[in-house]
């Protein structure tokens, strides 16, 4: 066995949930900037595109009636309604890009990530929290694409959300965002060293024991 076998790691899952207006884009647009191998899913979806998203790029958007056929043939890991839209992930093109040895990130909302941890019992689950009612009001007003009925209808969301926070091994509190970054770096760094993504290394790197001898080097 090769160095490169030896030491080949599967794909790690990255789940990021947060309460709409969290930060959680600004967050993983970060990750992804640093680490632009990462896999990312492209959901599929009922909403209707918005402003500059390309089919394909954002979203593979779909009729609804594509939807359900795809969801009646098992091909999505996971799927939910969101705000009146379904939105799902199709399994095929993320278990091609975990063989690779790619991790993958993914942006869904908590009814999904639950569903993906019976398929990926070993992904790395994080879940970012607003400081404050009073600082996520400020940020879903000021990025200024929410009606107030809109807003309205995320905050009372975000705390159906953060009641169900338990369910995620990691939390970063999104306050102070460099320090946020830092959190959620650390957080996919150490998901990266799981030993489940490493089948086999311990045999191969004690089969170089029986291959090189005596305590050589
Ligand atoms: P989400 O994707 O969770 O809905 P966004 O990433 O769009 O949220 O962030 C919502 C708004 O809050 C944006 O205007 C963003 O620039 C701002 N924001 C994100 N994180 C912070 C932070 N730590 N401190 C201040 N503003 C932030
Ligand atoms: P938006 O329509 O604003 O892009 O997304 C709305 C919500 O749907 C967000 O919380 C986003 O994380 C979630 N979402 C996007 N894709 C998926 C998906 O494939 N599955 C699930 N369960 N949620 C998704």
């Amino acid at each position: 066995m090769g160095k490169d076998d030896t030491f080949r790691r599967q794909g790690q899952v990255l789940v990021v949930c947060a309460p709409s207006g969290t930060g959680k884009s600004t967050l993983i647009n970060m990750l992804r900037r640093e680490f632009p191998d990462f896999g990312y899913s492209i959901s599929y979806t009922t909403r209707a595109p918005r402003g500059h998203e390309q089919d394909g790029r954002e979203y593979h958007f779909v009729s609804r009636d594509a939807f359900v056929t795809m969801r009646s043939r098992g091909e999505f890991c996971e799927w939910a309604e969101v705000h009146g839209n379904f939105y799902g992930t199709a399994t095929k093109p993320v278990e091609t890009m975990l063989g690779q040895g790619c991790d993958v990130l993914f942006d869904i909302d908590v009814q999904g990530a639950k569903q993906l941890r019976n398929t990926f019992p070993d992904g790395t689950f994080v879940f970012l929290l607003p400081p404050s009612r009073a600082v996520l009001v400020r940020r879903l007003t000021g990025r200024g694409t929410d009606s107030e009925e809109s807003v309205a209808r995320r905050l009372d969301n975000a705390a159906g959300e953060i009641r169900q926070a338990d369910f995620f091994e990691y939390w970063v509190v999104n306050d102070d965002l460099d320090m946020s970054y830092q959190e959620l770096r650390a957080v996919y760094l150490a998901g990266r060293c799981k030993p489940a993504l490493r089948p086999g290394i311990l045999d191969a790197i004690l089969g170089t024991w029986e291959t090189q001898g005596g305590g050589d080097g």
